[in-house]
C-alpha cells in the first residue's frame, strides 16, 4: 500500500521503518487538516496521530483522493469523524492497547514529581540551595486515590497504586469484576471523588466525557487534592481548573495533555510568545506540573504502535477481518 504519514517525527520514522511490513511510505511533518488534506493525493492510505483533524470536510477530500483506510497510531480516536467515515466507505482502525504500563507509568510520575517535587529539588542542588524548605510531600500509603475510568490503563494504574498501598476508589459506566474483587471500591463520580487525595483520569473523550472536571464536579473534590490528566484535554474545564487552583480547592495538577494541545505540542516555541493565555497561565503556577503528552512515550509502545499499526494495515490488504475497526 501507499501511506501517506502525517505528522511524523524522527522517532516515528525509525519505528515505523524498524517494522514495515513491505509498504510504501511517505512521511510528511506536517499534521493532517482541512489545509493539508490534499497532500493524499495518490495514496491509498493516511497513517495519523491524535492531533490530526479527521472531520467531515478532511474525509470528504480523503475520500476523493481515494483513501481506503486511516491507520491511527494510537488508541484515541476522538479527533476523527467515524460516522462520516463510515458513510464515505473509508475505514478506520487503530491501536487500542500497544502498552497501557507506558501511560499508567507516566501518570504516577506525575503525582511522585508533584508530591514530592524531585523537579524543585532537582534545580536546586544545581543552584547549591540544599534547603528543604516547601518540599514536604505525603506519603502516598494509606491515601485515597480516585481513579476515572478502569480500562486497560485505568487497570494498570490501579495494580501501580496498589503496589504503594493506596486506597483505590473507581468511576466507571462498566465497572471491572476483577478489580471490584481485589478491593478497588466503585460508586458514583460524586462517592469517588470525595475525599480522595488524587484524582487520576483514563477515561476516553466522548460527548458524555466532555469537561468531566468542571466547576460543578470541583466542588466534590477534598479541598488541596491533585488532579492527574494523561487521557485527553477535552476530560478538563481549562478554566474552571485554573479557578480551583486559584482558590487553593484544588491543591496541585498533573497534565499530559491539554485541549489546546494541537496547536502547541510536539513543537519547539521556545523563541516564541505563547498565545494561548490558558496556558501561559497554568504554567506560572508553582503547583502545575504538564508534560507534552509523552505519556505513550516509550521504546516498548513506540515498538507495539508500529507492529499493530502494520498487523491492521496487512489485514485490511489481506481482506480479513479487521480487529481493531472503530464503528
Ligand atoms: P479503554 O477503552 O481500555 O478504557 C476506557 C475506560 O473508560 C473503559 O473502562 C470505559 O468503560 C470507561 N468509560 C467510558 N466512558 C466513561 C464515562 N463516561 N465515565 C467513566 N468511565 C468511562 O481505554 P485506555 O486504553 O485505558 O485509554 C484511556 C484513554 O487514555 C484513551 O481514551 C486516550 O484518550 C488516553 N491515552 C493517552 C495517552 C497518552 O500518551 N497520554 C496514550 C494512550 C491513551
Amino acid at each position: 500500500m501507499k501511506i501517506a504519514t502525517f505528522s511524523t517525527h524522527h522517532y516515528d520514522e525509525q519505528f515505523l521503518n524498524e517494522y514495515n511490513t513491505g509498504h510504501e511510505i511517505t512521511f510528511l511533518k506536517v499534521p493532517l487538516n482541512e489545509q493539508t488534506a490534499s497532500l493524499s493525493k495518490g495514496f491509498d492510505a493516511v497513517c495519523v496521530f491524535v492531533n490530526d483533524v479527521l472531520n467531515k470536510k478532511v474525509l470528504t477530500v480523503l475520500s476523493q483522493n481515494g483513501i481506503k483506510l486511516i491507520v491511527l497510531r494510537c488508541a484515541g480516536y476522538n479527533n476523527v469523524d467515524i460516522k462520516s467515515a463510515g458513510a464515505l466507505g473509508i475505514s478506520v482502525v487503530r491501536v487500542p492497547a500497544y502498552s497501557p504500563e507506558a501511560v499508567a507509568e507516566h501518570a504516577m510520575a506525575l503525582i511522585l514529581t508533584l508530591n514530592r517535587k524531585t523537579h524543585k529539588a532537582y534545580n536546586r542542588i544545581r543552584e547549591g540551595n540544599f534547603s528543604l524548605e516547601r518540599l514536604m510531600g505525603f506519603n502516598l500509603h494509606n491515601r485515597k486515590v480516585a481513579v476515572i475510568g478502569t480500562g486497560s490503563i485505568g487497570k494498570t494504574f490501579c495494580r501501580i497504586l496498589n503496589g504503594f498501598g493506596c486506597k483505590i476508589a473507581a468511576f466507571d459506566i462498566d465497572p471491572d469484576e476483577t478489580l471490584r474483587t481485589a478491593g478497588v471500591m466503585y460508586g458514583t463520580l460524586e462517592e469517588t471523588l470525595a475525599d480522595a487525595d488524587v484524582v487520576s483520569l483514563h477515561c476516553p473523550l466522548l460527548e458524555s466525557t466532555h469537561h468531566l472536571i468542571n466547576a460543578g464536579t470541583l466542588k466534590y473534590f477534598k479541598p488541596g487534592a491533585m488532579l492527574i490528566n494523561t487521557s485527553r484535554g477535552g476530560l478538563i474545564h481549562t478554566a474552571d481548573v485554573i479557578e480551583g487552583l486559584k482558590t487553593g480547592q484544588l491543591g496541585s495538577l498533573g497534565l499530559d495533555v491539554y485541549e489546546q494541545e494541537a496547536d502547541l505540542f510536539f513543537r519547539d516555541f521556545s523563541e516564541d510568545i505563547i498565545q494561548d493565555d490558558l496556558i501561559a497561565r497554568l504554567i506560572s503556577f508553582p503547583n502545575v506540573l504538564i508534560t507534552s503528552h509523552q505519556g505513550f512515550f516509550t521504546k516498548e509502545a513506540m515498538e507495539q504502535i508500529a507492529i499493530i499499526s502494520f498487523e491492521n494495515i496487512d489485514a485490511f490488504v489481506a481482506n480479513e477481518e479487521l480487529v481493531n475497526k472503530i464503528g
